[in-house]
């Protein structure tokens, strides 16, 4: 599997990870877009949200729930936050593994780029 993601969620890409549980795991973005900015993912290899199916439904709202933990934790929960998936070209998803991004430490703007 030629993922980096999975590499990572797997433990074969050595990283540091803010949260680790049997089907999710967190980490710091390689390229910051804020002062905080963490992805936080499935284990499992699932390449977009097109891909996911009714049974995920359950993960990704834990996806959601591991991004408010991590927010408490690290106490920018009530200063607020930003949860983005993208999907695809259009959506800017680089990366074809599902995953979180958690941005907060700055004003966030809206429309978003
Ligand atoms: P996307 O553009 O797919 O929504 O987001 C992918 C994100 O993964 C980007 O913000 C990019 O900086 C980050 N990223 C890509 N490769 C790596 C990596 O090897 N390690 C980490 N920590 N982040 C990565
Ligand atoms: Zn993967």
């Amino acid at each position: 599997m030629n993922c980096v993601f999975c590499r990572i969620a797997s433990g074969e890409i050595k990283t540091d990870l803010v949260h680790a549980d049997d089907e999710i795991v967190a980490f710091r973005d390689l390229n910051p877009q804020a002062p905080t900015h963490l992805l936080v993912i499935p284990r499992r290899h699932v390449a977009t949200t097109n891909d996911l199916s009714p049974e995920d439904a359950p993960l990704v709202g834990r996806l959601a729930l591991v991004a408010r933990d991590i927010a408490r934790r690290l106490g920018f929960a009530d200063a607020g936050y930003r949860l983005v998936l993208n999907c695809n070209a259009d959506g800017g998803q680089s990366v074809l593994h599902v995953h979180m991004h958690l941005l907060a430490g700055r004003q966030m703007a809206w429309p978003p780029g």
